[in-house]
């Protein structure tokens, strides 16, 4: 499904209104510049980026995933929690809203990159097409331990 900014905006909204009993009323934005993940919050900028293909490609329950998601971050950040993926806050705040903790690859993702590593401690996923050494590499973000996914 497509989405006007005003139709994603009231979408958050609504869904942050829904789970967490909070309206949201800063940015949201599609960025189609995110390949490898669904979405990201960006706490300096207050701003929720969504990626565009998981409003076409992936199903609805997907994408309304990611958007709580990245409403944990940011309600967390907002009140001064732990607003990061190892944060016991945002571990909580997952559970409760049942949010995923991670996205699915898209289809068209998943035909090219047949490997998929995550990074243990922050939960950053990796694509690759050819098969990777987990022993030797490490995580770019956090230098955490990878496993295969
Ligand atoms: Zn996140
Ligand atoms: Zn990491």
């Amino acid at each position: 499904m497509e989405y006007s900014s005003e139709a994603l905006a009231s979408l958050v909204n609504q869904i942050s209104l829904d789970y967490f009993g909070k309206p949201y009323h800063y940015e949201v934005m599609f960025n189609a510049r995110l390949r490898t993940t669904g979405g990201r919050y960006v706490p300096s900028l207050n701003r929720i980026e969504l990626n565009p293909k998981y409003a076409t490609e992936a199903d609805k329950q997907e994408f309304i995933g990611i958007i709580k998601h990245e409403l944990c971050h940011h309600h967390l950040y907002i009140e001064g929690k732990g607003y990061k993926h190892g944060d016991a806050d945002f571990k909580n705040l997952l559970k409760k809203t049942g949010s995923p903790r991670f996205c699915t690859p898209l289809p068209s993702q998943q035909e090219t990159f047949k490997h998929t590593y995550r990074c243990k401690s922050c939960g950053q996923l990796y694509k690759r097409r050819r098969r990777m050494n987990v022993a030797k590499y490490r995580c770019g973000k956090c230098r955490g331990r990878l496993v295969t996914v």
